[in-house]
């Protein structure tokens, strides 16, 4: 839904290939795909996702991957804390390990960690991998927890399709763990 409304501004989406070379061509920037085919650019735009920058932590000593922490945001050093994007932390609905990279985890952690470096006990219960809110040429798109779904793992899952809006739920043991809102995202 959202690529045909994207499609229809007179953007063209090509996916499913990767970006082999960007360099000047006779007719200048050139891009060139997996697919071979090669793209005229004025401006190259990437998005690769969130690295943490742990150089600080690993140097005082402190365990890395991204910084870890326990559940009260506390790392391996004792009165020393971290928040946000640059922790590992745990997905709330699923328990894998991840870098979550969104301002409302890193608000939430940042909290929390300060109310325990302030000498509270609060623990914080993991991220959601995926949380985004955005507006794809006009279509509003919410998209968080489980959307993506692992095959077989026993999850039930409810779509719905009318006109212009999508609806997906996903339930794991009769709790909400994934919803995906397409069009019209009340509710
Ligand atoms: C272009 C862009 C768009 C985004 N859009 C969204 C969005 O729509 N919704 C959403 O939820 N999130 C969005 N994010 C992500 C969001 O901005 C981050 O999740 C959030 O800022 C993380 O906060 P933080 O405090 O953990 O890290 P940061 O905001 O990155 O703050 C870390 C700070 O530490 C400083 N620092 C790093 N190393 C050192 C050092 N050695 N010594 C001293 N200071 C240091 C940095 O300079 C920086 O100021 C976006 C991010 C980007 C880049």
């Amino acid at each position: 839904m959202v690529r045909q409304q994207v499609e229809a501004t007179g953007v063209c989406v090509i996916t499913g290939c990767d970006v082999m070379e960007i360099g000047r061509g006779s007719e200048g920037e050139e891009v060139v795909l997996s697919t071979g085919q090669t793209l005229l650019a004025h401006l190259v735009v990437i998005g690769k996702g969130v690295v943490p920058n742990v150089e600080l932590a690993r140097d005082a000593g402190i365990g890395v991957g991204g910084i870890l922490v326990d559940k009260y945001l506390q790392t391996s050093i004792p009165d020393t804390y971290a928040a946000g994007d640059v922790v590992e932390t745990a997905d709330i609905v699923t328990g894998e390990s991840i870098v979550s990279g969104t301002w409302t985890n890193a608000t939430e952690m940042g909290r929390i960690a300060g109310e325990n470096m302030a000498g509270g006990v609060t623990e914080y219960e993991g991220a959601f991998k995926r949380l985004n809110a955005l507006e794809v040429a006009c279509i509003p798109v919410i998209a968080g927890g489980v959307v993506d779904l692992p095959p077989d793992k026993g999850y039930q899952v409810y779509t719905s399709r009318r006109g212009d809006t999508y609806r997906k739920l996903v339930l794991w043991d009769h709790a909400l763990v994934g919803a995906l809102l397409v069009g019209e995202i009340e509710g």
